[in-house]
């Protein structure tokens, strides 16, 4: 079962952002973090069981600067968190889907993570995560 993670948001300037979305949402970002394989700046908001991830481009060749330039502000992908990534992705590859990356990735927030190209889910850019648990010292 995919459960909702978080819903990202493309913003050209994350601490005005962060201080906009503080006032409608009535608490502050609990944490930023920069992705520096993706050239992203991100902020994250508790909102319930989810959350809401701001996204700022670092660089102009980044693909947040690249979906303003295109698009404008607003909602850039959406995020399910699923167990098992790895086969999560081969069941969306034998359904028809285009992967982005054929490979799970770092991404923000502690997580591995995968992209399914608009194209293949109603232009809707799709994000698979999963929470990557630390080896544990007890074997
Ligand atoms: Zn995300």
């Amino acid at each position: 079962m995919y459960q909702l993670e978080h819903i990202g948001i493309a913003v050209k300037d994350l601490e005005a952002s962060n201080a906009l979305f503080a006032r409608l949402l009535g608490k502050a970002h609990f944490k930023i973090e920069e992705v520096a394989t993706e050239n992203v700046l991100t902020s994250f908001f508790q909102t319930g069981e989810s959350k809401v991830e701001l996204l700022e481009a670092t660089s102009p060749d980044s693909p947040i600067a690249k979906f303003i330039e295109k698009r404008g502000e607003g909602i850039h992908h959406i995020a399910f968190e699923v167990a098992d990534i790895y086969t999560e992705m081969q069941r969306l590859k034998s359904e028809g889907f285009q992967l982005l990356n054929d490979e799970p990735k770092r991404g923000a927030d502690n997580k591995l993570v995968c992209f399914i190209h608009p194209k293949s889910a109603n232009g809707v850019l799709v994000e698979l995560c999963q929470e990557i648990k630390e080896a544990r010292g007890e074997g």
